[in-house]
């Protein structure tokens, strides 16, 4: 059994065991099938034991029994959804920072650590184009990024009484912005949709006659949601002309950068999201784009004491903050106070590999979202969305004559996810069944689109014969 403060010696082999478990399931991660639905072992979870169980057989069903049900999102497969991967230096930085275990609420308690979210943070606004005056925070995600923004531009703009304040959001924004809008105080009648246009980005007209409409029946609207890459498609609205109107009109601009955001690091991506920097607040998602692992969002403002108004309030048992700092107290400009030091997590991997292989992971998923598009555009019965803008890929499986595309479409992602090698998922655009490939991960190449390609070629043949027949 082992004591809550190990021996010297128990750490070396609690260290050594559950280093041996990972480089293995690391060396082995492209062999792993991409899902696996079956083999889900509930009585493999057991309860807390009165004294503790060794080691090596809790490793044991954790690693068996445990980790490999379900879905493989950190494979080179994982093609659903929106990836990440979840770079090893990061969970390294992880070990480190939970193992030293200092507060970062305050920057008293943890200058350095404070100073290295910060300077995370300054970077993330250099890569969006912010300006000096910028700040912004990290979060466990792009869900809580955009609930920070939400409330943080209410508290900033709005009296305590809001409820005739409208938000605008597109028919294709995530739906954490209707969640946030909700947890921000927004009833769903406050929430606008927005149609958006052949290419799924948000149809400024339709915007325009909303916004009209609204003030005509004497609502005030208050804030536009934007899109830099939507989930369904990888859509980016039209961000100039949205900031122009939201500038014109008044209006809060956040623009939901969680899947596309990273983009702007490659010269490719800079230009398709020019005008993020004229945002008010931007939600990037580190475990998306940067391949980071899951609870690594971020929130960005344009003007760092946004984040003040809305969250700075004091305590007697807290130091009273008057001066200003260079650093923040993270604790006045987010929801939270004790919380884990989120900054190491990006800091240790660009540190330890720069930020090129960043952008060359990133200039590759492009590249090879090019590739797939133009081998999928010549399969028999596929047919896309539309064209990708960064690296999702909206298809379907249109069987000749008669035939039903939605029941199609069903079956070749059952038929394709069954195979192992890949995993992808689907949407409803316009109405109708289309497979989605998302190709994010800094661990997928073009061997596994490869394979994905092959495997959508062969059972999209096999489906179209027998619906034939
Ligand atoms: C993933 C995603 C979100 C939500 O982010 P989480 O990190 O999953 O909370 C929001 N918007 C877009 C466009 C996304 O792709």
């Amino acid at each position: 059994m082992i004591a809550l403060e190990p021996s010297v010696e128990e750490l070396e082999r609690m260290l050594a065991a559950i280093g041996q478990r990972i480089i293995s399931h690391l060396a082995t991660i492209a062999e792993q099938p991409a899902s696996d639905l079956q083999t889900l072992a509930p009585e493999a979870v057991a309860d807390p034991p009165q004294w503790g169980r060794p080691l090596e057989e809790t490793l044991d069903t954790l690693f068996r029994r445990v980790i490999p049900p379900g879905v493989n999102s950190a494979g080179p497969g994982y093609l659903g959804f929106v990836p990440g991967g979840g770079v090893f230096s990061a969970a390294l930085a992880d070990l480190i920072v939970k193992t030293v275990n200092r507060f970062v609420g305050l920057r008293f308690m943890a200058p350095g650590l404070v100073r290295i979210e910060w300077s995370v943070i300054r970077w993330l606004c250099q890569v969006v184009g912010f300006p000096r005056e910028s700040g912004g925070i990290l979060t466990s995600g792009g869900s809580l990024a955009s609930f920070i923004a939400v409330y943080t531009a209410r508290r900033n703009r709005l009296p305590a009484d809001f409820l005739n304040r409208i938000i605008y959001v597109s028919d294709q924004a995530h739906v954490s912005v209707r969640k946030a809008a909700q947890l921000a105080g927004f009833p769903p009648a406050n929430v606008r949709t927005v149609a958006s246009d052949a290419w799924f980005r948000l149809d400024l007209s339709a915007l325009e006659a909303a916004v009209l409409e609204d003030k005509a029946r004497g609502l005030h609207p208050f804030m536009i949601v934007a899109s830099a890459g939507t989930t369904n498609t990888g859509a980016i609205d039209d961000l100039t002309a949205i900031a122009d109107f939201a500038a014109h009109h008044g209006l809060w601009l956040h623009i939901d950068a969680a899947y596309g955001g990273f983009f702007a690091l490659t010269p490719e991506g800079r230009g398709l999201l020019c005008s993020l920097e004229r945002a008010d607040s931007i939600t990037l998602d580190p475990h998306k784009g940067l391949g980071l692992p899951y609870g690594t969002g971020c929130l960005l403002v344009k003007d760092l004491n946004t984040l003040y108004r809305a969250h700075s309030m004091g305590a007697e048992y807290l130091p009273a903050n008057t001066e200003l700092h260079e650093l923040p107290d993270f604790y006045d400009i987010s929801p939270e106070l004790s919380r884990e030091a989120r900054g190491l997590r990006l800091w240790l991997p660009l540190q330890l590999h720069g930020i090129q292989p960043f952008v060359d992971h990133l200039v590759e998923k492009l590249r090879l979202t090019r590739q797939a598009l133009a081998e999928l555009a010549q399969l028999p019965g596929i047919e896309l969305a539309a064209p990708p803008a960064l690296t999702v890929l909206a298809f379907r499986l249109v069987p000749s004559a008669d035939g039903d595309p939605d029941a199609a479409s069903r079956a070749l992602l059952l038929r394709v996810n069954a195979r192992g090698h890949v995993f992808l998922s689907s949407t409803i655009l316009c109405g109708r069944v289309y497979l989605r490939m998302c190709i994010l991960s800094f661990r997928t190449h073009s061997e596994h689109i490869a394979a994905a390609l092959r495997d959508i070629r062969e059972e999209a043949a096999q489906i179209l014969n027998q619906t034939q027949r």
